[in-house]
């Protein structure tokens, strides 16, 4: 049996893709060795890799400037290794600070060199509810890149428009919601996310990046950190980590079946307005503390009256076979992640779940 799952990540992933692994396990196309038994130099696995990348491509209309790389050490080896790519001595790079994982970012591009905070949205009690307009950047055009975090996890915020960024080059952490609907990766000159929310397992990262942008990176850093190398040997410099690529695999072949992006899009919008809609018309109760025009289609954030009933909503729910309810320690409260493999059918699930609670507890 299968619960529902809302875990922020590692998530759940649709159970097609887990199916087939499963079927594929042990004898992969009839080679007598599962996937992960193959070389990362022979066929078979050769097959899974250009098929990953090229359902990637077509699911997100890729252009030819730009080319995937599949990389290890998560987002947040990402933090410390886009600095050292394209912050050149005596460059300078903006931070957009919306939540808990842009710090980070900009705390590791400190470390390597020059960075400043072009905008922040922390409040007095250090908590993030909205992402800044366009009006509260202070961009420095001479920048090395601009660097925001498309959507915060941990807060429940999202950006909805991209920001204006001139010539300077944008690069984003779009670990959770990377491919949440159609995306223009061509305004982006670099793009991450690991794959463990909308994608896959934990294990691989992807990231989608401007091939100009990536040759004119430094060449004063070691080897294996230039995605320069990952990119001139089509991330095969070094042993990658096949089994989740190959994950990665399934569960896009499964989203093209499902519409692509246009698809997710649909299914996406329909969960956070049934989810959103139901927390709103039962406002008395239920707090959600994201400013509407910032609120998150992947990360769903709210508050009951007290911490207890928080945590007996997260029991009960458990008992409902609903499980991964339980807020982030930072934000306290609720978070439902609603990821491209949970099904609408979960979310109307979870929101007469939690009508019916306040109804009992209200
Ligand atoms: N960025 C964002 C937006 C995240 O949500 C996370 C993980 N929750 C990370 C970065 C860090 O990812 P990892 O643990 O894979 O390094």
């Amino acid at each position: 049996m299968r619960v529902i799952n809302f875990n922020p990540g590692p998530a759940g992933l649709p159970l097609p893709a887990l199916e087939r692994a499963r079927d594929e396990l042990i004898d992969f196309q009839g080679s007598g060795m599962s996937v992960m038994e193959h070389s990362h130099r022979g066929k078979e696995y050769e097959a899974v890799h250009d098929e990953t990348i090229s359902l990637l491509t077509e699911l997100l209309g890729i252009p030819d400037t730009h080319q995937v790389l599949f990389l290890t050490g998560g987002a947040s080896q990402q933090f410390a290794q886009v600095p050292m790519n394209f912050l050149h001595p005596g460059t300078s790079a903006d931070y957009l600070m919306t939540g808990v994982w842009s710090e980070k970012a900009y705390d590791e591009a400190r470390i390597v060199g020059q960075a400043r905070i072009a905008a922040t949205t922390v409040g007095p009690d250090k908590r993030y509810v909205r992402v800044p307009g366009q009006g509260e950047l202070q961009l420095d055009p001479r920048a090395a890149y601009v660097h925001l975090t498309s959507n915060n996890t941990l807060y429940g915020t999202q950006w909805h428009t991209w920001p204006e960024v001139g010539s300077v080059p944008l690069i984003a952490d779009m670990s959770s919601d990377f491919m949440w609907k159609p995306t223009d990766v061509s305004r982006f000159a670099f793009l991450y996310a690991g794959a463990q929310k909308n994608l896959g397992p934990s294990g691989v990262l992807i990231a989608v990046a401007r091939k100009d942008f990536i040759a004119q990176g430094r060449r004063d850093i070691p080897k294996i950190f230039r995605y320069s190398l990952h990119a001139e040997n089509n991330s095969l410099y070094n042993t990658p980590p096949t089994l989740a690529i190959y994950l990665c695999r399934n569960v896009l072949a499964w989203m093209k079946e499902q519409g692509g992006l246009a698809g997710m899009e649909a299914r996406n919008r329909q969960k956070g307005e049934l989810l959103y809609r139901s927390l709103d018309a039962n406002a008395g109760f239920y707090r959600a503390p994201v400013e509407r025009e910032s609120r998150s289609f992947m990360n769903v954030v709210f508050h009951l009256p007290t911490p207890e009933l928080d945590a007996t909503f997260v029991a009960e729910a458990k008992k409902a076979g609903m499980v991964g309810l339980k807020g982030h320690r930072i934000s306290g409260g609720i978070r439902a992640s609603l990821y491209n493999a949970v099904s609408v059918d979960d979310v109307r699930a979870l929101v007469s779940f939690l009508e019916e609670f306040a109804r009992k507890k209200g």
